[in-house]
């Protein structure tokens, strides 16, 4: 992988217009927390930039419904997200806004620059205009049906139930969102960016990572999903895209520019553009020059985003950037994919989410807890997840059970045996006591593998791979309660003195080891075990390269004599009530309840072993016929191929004989025969059963020969 000299690091700049739920979090912000804190811990030059999106139509629009003005509302959500990033110790170097004179200067700058090469292409076209409320409608004013999914709700730019991009004329049944009428084309001028022009390069530099022969990110390095959504996109043709909107809100077009009056720039021109205007104001207060960050070929730009802003992340900025001329273009864009809340898709308009600052709220001081769920059940490759259960199980058995535990078990016994003083030992002693030694020195070979764990984990965080990270964490914890267990000090202590000092100086450069490994998952958590072993607060300033080097030197982490503090616990269980009052919580501020159908819960989980004694088998259905004096029950004669069965199934107030006689379906072949209305039912067709209680056969998707197995 190629070295960098200095790493720039973006999260999506957050809306301006509600606030952030976990799905937010999990998605482009705390992944690129954990990659900064990580990179700081290793010595890079890295900064973090962030900061609020407070332009664009819907921020007008929901200033309209609450009678106040659009300067208000983005002034509210500001600080709140101020507020809540800090609250769960998001780190960024700066967190700015684009409704910052920098910003709109730095904005026109790049449009005027584009203007002036003649990138811009001026186009009249008919766009949606509300008769009624005498305005065009920006593409967030029009809803309607996503030609690509049919989802019912889509925006005009973009729909958010399959992320594509889209523009509003391509939308089904459009409404305006401003007064609800059916809006009408009128002729207007913009200035659109030929996405078309850059289509062969844009490919080109996405999937060899290559631009004029100069190779600038490894293809490799990337997810399979951004790359696959990329490319879809390149394949179905890219299309002009206007980058200035018909609004009252947001970055005025240059005046200079003819025809720039009543315009202003899109939405997803400006924000990306936020990034750069945020590392300006960063640099001029930390006296930095902000341009090697952007304009060095050895700064790595890295986007972290969730994967409805791909298209804009990796297409469309990259083209500004591109077309400026002195910009560097994005090495990696590590997208997540979206978090679901106990079984459905988290919706703000439903209020079916976990709002972050209610989260503070309701459990204060435990942010880490939270960070720690949420990596655990990170949508890095596909969908994921979040239960309040499984967040309770993550908790009681990861972080009390294993971290906490082992913790506190090293310093409760640092304290007994040794009045809280880091033990020396014999080095000649050091192969002797522990019973999984083998030829190496038994201290030594500890501290060799958590070396090598420590190494893979940093591997795992350099390919974006957190929740691998993660995993290694918990593994090394786990390692330590066992070199406790294995050597049972509590035991030795009576007969064998000196070899106890061994096992308790390991297991104290274990938990000094994880005071700064854990740091970018739980920097709380970091700072809790900093104080507790009474060492120098980290400052993420390389301070794991410096471990790793005194591990590979065989030098200790935690020296011998030092004082450490007195036990504390790191972290608490919580109760069965506390989970169900955050359920129930979620389910009473559900506004949709009614319409939306509740989700079966999944069955307890099973093992392989389980699933391999079920023989399920395709069949054809060459005979039914109603069963006697049973309205809800057919007879079936059914063809597996290499022999015949008949099989009584409750499925005829769904199906007439006539509409099954033919159907192929899956057939659980291995259950004991039964007898149902005096006919021996020898087996059972899988059926699905939605929440209203309609059936339907699980069959192969196209004919396929008779008693073939179902795996
Ligand atoms: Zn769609």
């Amino acid at each position: 992988m190629r070295q960098f000299n200095r790493y720039t690091v973006t999260s999506a700049l957050p809306y301006a217009n509600g606030p952030l739920h976990i799905g937010h979090l999990a998605g482009a912000y705390l992944s690129a927390d954990i990659f900064v804190r990580f990179m700081r811990l290793t010595g890079k030059d890295v900064i973090y930039i962030c900061g609020s999106d407070e332009h664009g139509a819907a921020i007008t629009l929901r200033a309209a419904k609450e009678g106040t003005t659009p300067q208000a509302i983005v002034d509210k959500y500001h600080e709140l997200f101020q507020r809540t990033f800090e609250d769960m110790g998001i780190s960024f170097d700066i967190y700015h806004r684009t409704s910052a004179t920098i910003h709109h200067e730095t904005s026109q700058d790049f449009f005027r620059n584009l203007h002036a090469k003649g990138e811009f292409q001026e186009k009249e076209s008919e766009q949606y205009y509300d008769a009624e409320a005498k305005q065009f409608l920006a593409d967030r004013y029009i809803k309607g049906t996503c030609p690509k999914c049919n989802y019912e709700e889509a925006y005009g730019d973009q729909c958010e139930n399959c992320g594509s991009a889209l523009s509003p004329t391509e939308l089904i049944n459009p409404t305006s969102t401003v007064s609800g009428a059916t809006p009408e084309l009128r002729k207007t001028t913009h200035w659109y960016l030929p996405l078309d022009k850059y289509e062969t390069w844009l490919r080109e530099w996405i999937t060899t990572g290559k631009v004029d022969g100069k190779e600038l990110h490894d293809p490799e390095s990337w997810k399979k999903h951004v790359l696959g959504q990329c490319k879809s996109w390149l394949d179905s043709g890219l299309q002009p895209r206007s980058m200035t909107r018909d609004l009252d809100w947001g970055v005025d077009v240059p005046q200079e520019i003819e025809g720039a009056d009543g315009k202003k720039l899109y939405v997803w021109m400006d924000a990306p553009i936020g990034y750069i205007s945020a590392t300006k104001e960063w640099a001029a207060q930390k006296g930095k020059d902000w341009k090697t960050y952007w304009q060095d070929e050895d700064s790595s730009l890295i986007h972290f985003i969730g994967k409805d802003n791909i298209v804009f992340h990796c297409l469309i900025f990259p083209a500004i950037l591109k077309a400026h001329g002195d910009y560097v273009l994005p090495t990696n864009v590590p997208a997540n994919q979206f978090m679901n809340l106990e079984g459905r898709k988290i919706s703000t308009s439903k209020n079916w989410a976990v709002w972050v600052h209610e989260y503070v709220e309701d459990f204060p001081g435990r942010q880490d807890e939270l960070r720690y769920c949420m990596v655990r059940n990170m949508p890095e490759q596909k969908d994921s997840e979040f239960t309040w259960k499984g967040f309770q199980d993550c908790n009681n058995n990861e972080l009390v059970n294993n971290l906490a535990n082992f913790v506190n078990r090293v310093v409760v016994l640092t304290n007994k045996y040794y009045d809280g003083v880091v033990p020396s030992f014999d080095e000649s002693l050091d192969i002797i006591g522990p019973i999984d030694v083998d030829e190496a020195a038994y201290h030594d070979s500890e501290c060799l593998r958590l070396f090598d764990d420590l190494d893979a984990y940093c591997d795992y965080l350099r390919k974006y791979d957190f929740r691998g990270a993660l995993k290694t964490l918990m593994e090394i914890s786990t390692r330590g309660n066992q070199i406790l267990q294995n050597n049972e000090p509590w035991k030795t202590i009576k007969t064998d003195e000196e070899s106890v000092k061994v096992v308790m100086n390991l297991a104290l450069q274990y938990v000094a080891a994880l005071r700064i490994a854990i740091r970018p998952f739980m920097p709380f958590t970091s700072d809790k075990m900093t104080k507790l072993l009474e060492m120098p607060q980290l400052k993420e300033d390389g301070e794991l390269n410096e471990m790793l080097m005194t591990l590979a030197e065989g030098e200790l982490i935690i020296p011998a004599g030092q004082q450490i503090g007195k036990p504390i616990h790191l972290f608490s269980r919580i109760t069965d009530e506390v989970i169900q009052e955050q359920v129930d919580k979620l389910q009473s501020s559900d506004v949709q309840e009614e319409e939306t159908a509740p989700v079966n819960p999944l069955k307890a989980e099973i093992q392989f072993d389980d699933f391999t004694k079920l023989d399920i088998r395709t069949a054809t259905i060459i005979e039914a016929e109603k069963v006697k004096k049973a309205n809800k029950l057919l007879k079936l004669e059914l063809d597996l191929g290499f022999e015949k069965r008949t099989v009584v199934s409750g499925i005829a107030a769904h199906y007439t004989p006539e509409e099954v006689i033919g159907k192929q379906v899956s057939l659980l072949a291995n259950l004991a025969p039964r007898k149902i209305r005096g006919v021996e039912s020898q087996g059972m067709i899988l059926m699905a059963e939605n929440s209203e209680g309609k059936l339907c056969f699980v069959n192969p998707d196209e004919t396929f020969e008779n008693g073939a197995g179902v795996a």
